[in-house]
């Protein structure tokens, strides 16, 4: 637990939410300031802020809760889809440091954008320069 956390305060029940799923190790609650109807956070309880900081247990039961929950979220609102995502660190629109997937309902003609709306100016790489990346990813 991080005492300047609010997901952290959450999770103490020191801050209330509307929470909507729960185990021992994972808490998903409905977004305070939603994008759609029942948009919908999943977290771990355990204090960390980025993906890479979760050990593997806790990364399957995230995933495993946030596939469970994102069809569940889906009929709550009558969507039509969703966009699943996480806000990794600062440099990626991360406001809140304690690892959150948002499940984000999505409607026909929402006026909303695909994940690919998130990235910057495309980088234009040559096949050898991808090459490289791959390379550098897979290790
Ligand atoms: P991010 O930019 O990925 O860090 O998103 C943080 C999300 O947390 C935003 O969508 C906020 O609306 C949401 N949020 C912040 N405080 C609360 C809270 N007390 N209860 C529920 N959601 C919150
Ligand atoms: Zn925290």
């Amino acid at each position: 637990m991080s005492d300047d956390c609010i997901f952290c305060s959450i999770v103490a029940g020191d801050i209330p939410a509307r929470t909507v799923h729960e185990t021992d190790d994972v808490l998903a609650f409905l977004d305070a300031n939603p994008l759609a109807r029942g948009h919908t956070l999943v977290i771990p309880k355990s204090h960390a802020q980025h993906v890479g900081d979760l050990d593997e247990d806790l990364a399957s039961e995230l995933f495993a809760t946030v596939t469970e929950l994102t069809p569940r979220v889906q009929a709550a609102v009558d969507a039509d889809g969703a966009n699943v995502g996480i806000n990794d660190g600062e440099a990626a629109g991360q406001e809140v440091p304690h690892v959150h997937v948002h499940v984000i309902p999505r409607f026909e003609g929402d006026g909303g954008a695909p994940l690919h709306a998130v990235g910057g100016t495309r980088p234009d790489l040559s096949d050898d320069e991808l090459d490289a990346v791959a390379e550098a990813i897979a290790g």
